[in-house]
């Protein structure tokens, strides 16, 4: 897909529907995906869920535990990187096909966050515990706590403090985007979206949020309509990327609603971009916004405001795939 110009994209009308994207009738339908590269390994353990009879909800949660586990990720669960204070901070969301939501935010000591929020849902009144009393729940459910902040990322942390310029502006307006919160070096949140065995869908979205972040900072991720959205009727959607933008657009919800109108994954994903860059104009073409979508019927897209996003995506035959998303900047 060749980039448009700036000021093109600045300008552009929305999207029409358009047909789904040349040789997908080929394939078995899809049946989850997941952001970004390390999404194959959350993808395959959604598939083991699926094989072992589990729930849309099992694969996703299943998934977002690996992400939450592999150290390596720092921005997910462990070896995530720390808020400017030094402390590692979880923000995570479920969502089911019946609307069933639960979410957590800057839960600290717990690794697995998707399954905490997975227990607001299902074990509490509410649908969102933030801070302490996210954490308290946890213990309270049984959780085991242990310290998030691996050697690695409080060196990157040490290391960040002795050049830190972190006014509390929006990162979108910091100068260069790939060095910043929401750059590809450091924004790794994985959302994830599956279609299990009885063809019901969920979807689960969990990260450390952004490297450095203020204390008390939440992005998008634990925000239903922002980081996630699944309506069964029609699909669902994920981001990653500057939450502060994602959440301006309401990003995985709008997704939702453009495919509802019509469009295919991709298109509703850059429908909603083009969104963004139309209400945002020069505020973001520093910053990056990763949208991903699966639709009812089993197709995928995604489209991003800047180059360089990829995504997992697993068929109903179980073959996983590596997908590059579009982007309005190149
Ligand atoms: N969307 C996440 C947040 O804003 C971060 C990311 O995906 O890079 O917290």
């Amino acid at each position: 897909m060749s980039a448009p110009s700036r000021r093109a994209v600045l300008g552009a009308a929305p999207l029409v529907a358009i047909a789904g994207s040349a040789g997908a009738q080929d394939r078995a339908p899809d049946i989850m995906v997941s952001t970004w590269n390390f999404g194959a390994a959350a993808n395959a353990a959604g598939w083991a869920a699926r094989q072992e009879g589990g729930s849309a909800l099992d694969m996703v949660e299943a998934g977002g535990r690996v992400a939450e586990a592999d150290e390596s990720n720092t921005s997910v669960g462990l070896g995530g990187l720390p808020d400017r204070d030094g402390r590692v901070t979880l923000d995570a969301c479920v969502m089911t096909w019946a609307g069933d939501i639960g979410a957590v935010c800057a839960l600290e000591d717990v690794v697995h966050a998707v399954s905490v929020a997975r227990r607001v849902m299902e074990r509490t009144p509410h649908t969102m515990l933030v801070g302490p009393g996210a954490s308290a729940f946890a213990l309270d459910q049984g959780f085991e706590t242990q310290n998030l902040l691996t050697p690695r990322a409080e060196t990157a942390w040490r290391e960040w403090l002795k050049t830190a310029d972190y006014a509390p502006r929006p990162n979108s307006e910091n100068a260069d985007w790939r060095g910043t919160p929401g750059g590809p070096g450091n924004h790794d949140t994985i959302g994830l979206l599956a279609i299990g065995a009885d063809q019901r869908m969920a979807g689960a979205c969990t990260t450390s949020g952004m490297a450095f972040k203020m204390a008390g900072r939440v992005g998008d991720s634990p925000i239903i309509g922002a980081g996630l959205y699944v309506d069964d009727e029609v699909g669902g959607a994920t981001a990653t990327g500057v939450g502060e933008d994602v959440v301006r657009v309401a990003g995985s919800h709008s997704v939702v609603e453009a495919m509802r109108h019509g469009l295919d994954p991709t298109a509703a994903c850059r429908s909603v971009i083009e969104r963004l860059a139309r209400l945002r104009g020069t505020k973001v073409v520093a910053s990056q916004v990763a949208l991903l979508a699966l639709d009812k019927s089993g197709r995928s897209g995604a489209f991003a405001l800047q180059p360089g996003f990829t995504y997992a995506v697993t068929d109903a035959a179980g073959r996983t795939r590596i997908e590059r998303a579009g982007a309005l900047f190149a």
